[in-house]
């Protein structure tokens, strides 16, 4: 009999074996993970669950039963150490075990502090995995002292959920501004404003020079030269595509492991999907690090596995939770030339990048009705009129007809 093999179980990893299973496959399937879990949704990790809002069982993406009812093997809490192609076999140490095809649903690795700067301190977390966020919970008491190093959607989130337990907060961010990398200067105004406005204390164009403390990490010295007094340390500076157990097959890296429109990489009978590819979009290549990429591009390669021969087309979107704002965006705005703002009441806003004149993403805050519309706009190929997205008044609806 046939065995594929699905390397990760993570958000990819669990979408691909579900949907081998429901789409009629009868071969062997089995899903490895290096977590003593199974397949969970990471978003609450840094929302919901840090704030202690949202329990274990309600985290996983599938019962256990799930997968013994639909015959998937799952081996948890094993490490793949590598790949050899040319006998189609893997190693989880001593063990070897053979496939027909496999998937490598790798994720992430987030980038941590060096240890000569102090980030193997006691004290110091990464937001990645369950026991990474179960090791920081018992600091978020009201009271404490946290200083976040990164002010992209996982820092943010973070201090966020600290702001509102109490915590005395101070984010950090070597850039000019929050969320630099991803928004564009208007959404790090609404969002430095959204948490100054709760207490939290923000620095922009400050890095952090070291962490001090014995064993324990008590301080900071910044590179303004300004020194604090913390109890603990959250790192969100980004992350990297988890590409070690690929390069042991020797498969093309490229910003990822390099897959084609089909999700298949250099070997002809291993694929991949989620977080650890980059992959052919429009007239380049991307990588995307979010939850419907995961789930849509696994799908994508569980057909593929089953003959379809199907193309992936990315329709990025993305979330993140602060308070009681919900901030959706749809697209992508790299190389956008400008920027048009829809403000509303309250919280609610929305800004509408454009590419020498056409749409190409939206931030809406707190605005669904702009971000579902925007994300059809997106799709669709057209843009809008900035005279109608700007006044907040004017009903976006008809944009859809034009
Ligand atoms: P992962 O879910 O990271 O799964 C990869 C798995 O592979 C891991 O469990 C890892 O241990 C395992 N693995 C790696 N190497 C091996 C090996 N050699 N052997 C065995 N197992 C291995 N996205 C959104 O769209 N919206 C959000 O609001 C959002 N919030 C987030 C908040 C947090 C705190 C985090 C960490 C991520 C968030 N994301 C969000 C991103 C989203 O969770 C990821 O894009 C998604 O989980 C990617 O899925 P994946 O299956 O590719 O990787």
């Amino acid at each position: 009999m046939r065995q594929i093999i699905v390397i990760g179980a993570g958000q990819a990893g669990a979408s691909c074996v579900a949907k081998l299973r429901n789409g009629g496959c009868t071969d062997l399937i089995t899903l490895i993970g290096a977590e003593p879990v199974i397949p969970y949704q990471r978003p609450p990790l840094s929302k919901a669950y840090l704030m202690g809002d949202m329990d274990l069982e309600r985290l996983y993406l599938r019962p256990e039963s799930f997968y013994r009812d639909h015959d998937i093997s799952l081996r948890m809490g094993t490490n793949v150490t590598s790949i050899h192609s040319d006998a189609q076999t893997i190693s989880l140490g001593e063990e070897t075990l053979s496939y027909d095809d496999l998937v490598l649903t790798t994720g992430s690795v987030p980038r941590r502090l060096p240890a000569q700067i102090g980030g193997d301190l006691e004290g110091v977390y990464v937001v990645r995995d369950l026991a990474d966020v179960d090791a920081m919970a018992p600091q978020f008491q009201a009271g404490q002292r946290v200083l976040i190093v990164g002010g992209g959607y996982i820092g943010l989130e973070a201090a966020s959920v600290a702001a509102k337990l109490g915590l005395k907060v101070t984010l950090v961010e070597m850039a000019d501004r929050i969320l630099q990398r991803v928004a564009a200067r208007q959404t790090s105004d609404y969002f430095r404003a959204l948490h100054r406005s709760h207490g939290v204390e923000i620095l922009e164009g400050v890095g952090l020079n070291r962490l001090v403390g014995e064993d324990e990490v008590r301080g900071a010295i910044l590179s303004d030269g300004s020194e604090l007094d913390v109890d603990f340390v959250i790192t969100g500076v980004g992350i990297g595509p988890a590409t070690a157990l690929a390069e042991t097959a020797g498969l093309k890296i490229d910003n990822g492991i390099k897959v084609d429109a089909m999700g298949r990489t250099s070997c002809s009978n291993i694929w991949a999907a989620g977080d650890c590819t980059s992959f052919p979009y429009q007239t380049g290549r991307i990588r995307l690090e979010s939850v419907p990429n995961a789930i849509d591009q696994a799908e994508t390669v569980a057909e593929n596995i089953m003959g379809a021969e199907k193309t992936y087309v990315a329709k990025p979107w993305f979330w993140s939770d602060q308070y009681d704002v919900k901030l959706q965006i749809a697209g992508l705005n790299t190389g956008y030339t400008e920027v048009v703002s829809r403000i509303g009441e309250g919280q609610t806003s929305s800004f509408w990048y454009y590419r020498d004149g056409l749409l190409v993403a939206v931030d809406a805050m707190n605005d669904p009705r702009a971000y579902m519309i925007g994300k059809r706009l997106i799709e669709a190929g057209k843009s809008a009129d900035p005279a109608v997205v700007s006044d907040p008044t004017a009903d976006l609806k008809p944009l859809l007809k034009k």
